[in-house]
């Protein structure tokens, strides 16, 4: 049903935006109510407006924290049309219709990130507003809300083009969007007085389909604050989670003066190494697995230069995410239409917490943060420097592989890695197999494992291999087990105290 706009109730935090929105309705004759700040700004603007004190026959009170809470207006926003009671009500009560509802709530997050002053914070919980909305979008067959000023630009559309005039399905989809406005706005208030336990559903964007194409899926976040997209499509549901893995690796190597190159698959790493150069770094994290690597996602700390783009581009990769890209490097990049480019930008957020659903709830936890608690040597003799640096890097890769996971590095060189197995032992074999498909040799090699050993076998197993040192976080109640083989055979282990399980 068609219905045109007659009387509106303006009461905006952020004023800007609204100049053009005032003078359309003033030039189609609505009558305008407006609280305190609003009201000033529209009359400044030559336009008349009724002050809502006027309807509510109070003034503003408790420092702004009752305006427009009153009969007077919640009837008028809340009054059926059609229904012959209410409107008889609202004659008896001189309650006058009104038809738009535009409302831009106190800025409660931004409040929280300038301020550590509780009651300042406080003070931004809206009241009013929120409430208006709630109660506009419950009658949306009657009228129009505006919760955002993102939707100024479809106003101003309504009241340019259609002289005012909306259709039920118009107000409805404005009315889902405004509950939308007020749910994130209370998970915020949530997360403050509860700690960060939610995320706010913003900024859908519908995928093309899930992680198989039967598949319907959706992704609510922004990936703007992150990257800036440089070529390519759209990414994928199953780039995102990838992408997503990505960006765990490379923030564990924020400190990592060198270069660190990165190639993930499903979420595991598949080649990594960290050298002086770009080009060095990709073709060792290349090298490590170049098998895996087809049709992987590439991170990349530095700078992609000309050479390693060149590289690049003789093999399928779907997304490639680097600190920044030279001119001439992108040239070469984007010849591939397709591929997607993104850059990083320098303070892109933390990701603290993680969900997921099962058995039709979900699950919260917080991210995996950090790498050991302790550097607890307990093997036959202590690591050399060289031995260190290869473990602590292990030991960051092996958290970045499906559990069970065993990471074999040599001079900071992912060379084999086992993931996702049932059996800790079988991850071993899988990173043994995958380091001599490869031609690594592994005299000297160093093995990092997700979690504790309980028995010696994998020890035994990685030895007679040719590895010589091991970190893992300890824990079993037959730890000893494998630390009595490493001292027999005075070969150097590290517990750390931090367990790194990834079930997926
Ligand atoms: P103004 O600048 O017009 O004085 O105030 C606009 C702001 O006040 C808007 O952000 C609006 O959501 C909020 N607001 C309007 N009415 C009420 C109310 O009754 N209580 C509270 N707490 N906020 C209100």
């Amino acid at each position: 049903m068609q219905k045109k706009i007659k009387s509106a109730l303006i009461s905006v935090f952020y004023k800007d935006g609204l100049e053009p929105i005032v003078k359309e309705l003033d030039r189609l004759g609505v009558t305008i109510y407006s609280t305190g700040g609003t009201q000033k700004f529209i009359e400044n603007l030559g336009i008349k407006c009724i002050p809502v004190e006027d309807l509510t026959t109070y003034p503003s009170i408790l420092g702004g924290r009752v305006k427009i809470l009153h009969p007077a207006v919640f009837g008028g926003i809340l009054g059926r049309r059609d229904l012959e009671e209410d409107r008889a009500e609202m004659a008896k009560y001189n309650i006058p219709e009104i038809d738009l509802v535009i409302i831009d709530l106190y800025p409660f997050e931004e409040t929280l990130k300038s301020t550590d002053d509780e009651a300042a914070i406080i003070e931004k919980i809206d009241i009013g507003g929120p409430s208006a909305i709630r109660a506009a979008a419950k009658n949306f067959k009657d009228e129009v809300v505006l919760a955002s000023r993102d939707e100024y630009t479809w106003l101003l559309k309504v009241l340019q083009e259609q002289d005012g005039e909306t259709s039920l399905e118009e107000r409805k989809a404005f009315a889902a969007k405004s509950f939308e406005v007020v749910m994130n706005y209370d998970i915020a208030i949530n997360n403050f007085f509860n700690g960060t336990i939610l995320q706010p559903l913003t900024n859908k964007k519908v995928l093309r389909y899930g992680e198989n194409p039967d598949q319907k899926a959706a992704f609510y976040g922004d990936l703007d604050e992150d990257f800036e997209k440089l070529n390519g499509k759209e990414l994928s549901y199953n780039n995102l989670v990838d992408v997503d893995s990505a960006m765990a690796l490379i923030k564990d190597f924020k400190d990592e003066k060198d270069v660190v190159f990165g190639i993930i698959k499903h979420t595991n790493v598949c080649g990594v190494a960290v050298r002086p150069t770009v080009k060095e770094a990709y073709d060792a994290a290349d090298a490590g697995d170049p098998e895996s690597a087809f049709g992987g996602i590439l991170i990349c700390s530095g700078t992609i230069d000309k050479v390693t783009a060149e590289k690049i581009q003789e093999v399928f990769f779907e997304v490639l995410i680097a600190a920044d890209f030279d001119a001439d490097a992108l040239d070469v990049l984007k010849a591939k239409k397709n591929r997607i480019l993104l850059k990083l930008k320098p303070n892109n957020k933390e990701n603290n917490v993680q969900f997921k659903s099962v058995l039709n709830g979900v699950l919260v936890q917080d991210t995996d943060q950090g790498n050991y608690t302790e550097w607890k040597e307990v093997g036959g003799r202590e690591t050399t420097a060289e031995e260190k640096a290869a473990l602590s890097f292990a030991n960051i890769i092996c958290k970045h592989l499906k559990s069970n996971a065993i990471a074999l590095v040599k001079d900071r060189q992912l060379i084999g890695k086992g993931c996702g197995q049932t059996s800790r032992v079988d991850a071993l074999r899988q990173a043994i197999a995958k380091a001599e498909q490869f031609n690594f040799d592994l005299k000297d090699a160093v093995l990092a494992s997700d979690a504790f050993f309980p028995f010696n076998d994998c020890v035994k197993l990685a030895h007679e291999a040719g590895i010589t040192s091991f970190i893992q976080p300890g824990g079993s109640i037959r730890d000893k087990d494998s630390i009595e083989y490493c001292v027999e055979n005075n070969l150097p282990m590290v517990l750390t105290g931090k367990r790194h399980f990834r079930h997926g």
